[in-house]
């Protein structure tokens, strides 16, 4: 099955320049201009911590949003250095004005061991997201061992991640890497049973591949969101306004075919909350088969809600990749926070992926009474259909 991956507790860190890939690219707040959801961040804390209590000398490079090559004030790192700061014991974080040159080079010269800087955005620079071997480079001078613990990056072959660790010859997987990796393989490979997946979110056509994936595995699908739409489709109930992906209607109908042919519970909801906007002041539940010409389906409806509960009774296993509606709204988020405080409930195996999906259930309070949230939405599904993750093979050194 692979090389092992190489642990961060087998390295001897003491004094040395530790690079740390870690998955910085935390959400703002438009209006406020500060950090709206600090999980990343709290979550990369183990490793560093590990890494300043061993007397490392801690080089910290990340990403942050899509400034697509080129310097952009609007995606610097800088407040997320003053924000890391805060959390960490020292209380101190040097920033470094750029990734490369002198400027890095400045503040690395005055690291002492036990304390950390963070470098600008790599995507500041075209050679990040180009695996570029000469930036790959550059960054190398500025470690003796490499630490990855950027879950959220590691479907991507980018320099960080893929190009940078292959010139190491001490590096390893950080405790946050460890346990995304260690959990949801858990659900990939040898989920305890019964095993029940729910669905939902945006599209269909976002996640395909994992519903194919996970039919092979589950004891039971649920299905919510507007994803339920184009399921409620195929069975050939009108679904108003609401978003439906009319192309994808006949793969929804092959989808159920499958599942039922395999033995798999696959539910959809019975009831929707419905109303004529997103912006509505309310909404109003109706049957799944009573959506109006004028309304569209926001969220699953009570007894919905009350029958996926039901069918998660039980479960030894629970994964769960997308909202139940739209979320963001007040109106729209009854049948999400159900679910989520459903499954806090449950002495099961629950692993959460997906961005938006872990971002409810921090709304809701709920983010340590799950086995598992995963802090990479992409990089999740990726595992769990598995796809091979360029930045694990870079660390195992198989690719
Ligand atoms: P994740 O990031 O957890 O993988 P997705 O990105 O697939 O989830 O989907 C999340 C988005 O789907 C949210 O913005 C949510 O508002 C939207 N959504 C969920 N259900 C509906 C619905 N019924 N109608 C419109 N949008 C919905
Ligand atoms: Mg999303």
């Amino acid at each position: 099955m692979g090389n092992a991956l190489p642990q961060l507790r087998d390295l001897d860190v003491r004094g040395k320049r530790v690079l740390l890939r870690a998955d910085f690219n935390v959400p703002f707040d438009k209006s406020t201009g500060t950090i709206s959801d600090d999980s990343r961040i709290r979550a990369t804390l183990p490793t560093l911590e590990h890494l300043i209590h061993s007397e490392a000398r801690v080089v910290v490079i990340s990403h942050l949003g899509r400034p697509k090559g080129a310097v952009n004030p609007a995606y610097s790192l800088e407040p997320v250095a003053a924000y890391l700061a805060n959390l960490l014991p020292t209380g101190e974080v040097a920033f470094g004005e750029s990734c490369l040159g002198e400027s890095a080079q400045v503040v690395l010269d005055h690291l002492r061991p036990g304390s950390v800087a963070l470098l600008e955005n790599l995507r500041f620079f075209p050679g990040e997201e180009a695996n570029d071997a000469a930036f790959a480079q550059e960054l190398r001078a500025f470690g003796d061992i490499y630490v990855n613990d950027a879950f959220g990056a590691v479907h991507r072959a980018h320099a960080s991640v893929h190009a940078l660790p292959k010139l190491f010859r001490e590096r390893a997987a950080g405790f946050l890497l460890e346990k995304e990796l260690s959990s949801l393989k858990r659900l990939r490979d040898e989920p305890p049973r019964p095993f029940v997946a729910i669905l939902g979110g945006a599209k269909v056509s976002d996640k395909v591949e994992v519903i194919e994936a996970l039919l092979e595995r589950v004891d039971a699908l649920l299905i919510g969101g507007a994803m339920a739409n184009t399921f409620l489709a195929a069975q050939g109930l009108s679904m108003g306004k609401s978003l439906v992906e009319s192309t994808k209607v006949a793969l929804a109908r092959t989808l159920m075919e499958r599942a039922q042919k395999r033995g798999v519970k696959l539910l959809l909801p019975v009831d929707v909350v419905v109303a004529t906007s997103i912006d509505a002041a309310a909404g109003t539940v109706v049957e799944a088969s009573e959506v109006g010409a004028e309304q569209m389906a926001l969220d699953i409806g009570p007894a919905t809600a009350k029958s996926y509960l039901a069918a998660m009774q039980g479960a030894k296993a629970v994964f769960w990749n997308g909202p139940m509606g739209l979320f963001e709204s007040a109106p729209f988020a009854a049948g999400t926070m159900a679910v989520a405080e459903g499954l806090a409930e449950l002495d099961t195996f629950s692993v959460v992926g997906g961005g938006d999906s872990a971002a409810a259930i921090a709304q809701a309070g709920l983010t340590e009474r799950m086995a598992h949230v995963s802090t990479g939405g992409g990089a999740a599904l990726e595992l769990i259909e598995g796809k091979r993750l360029p930045g694990i093979d870079a660390l195992t050194g198989e690719r």
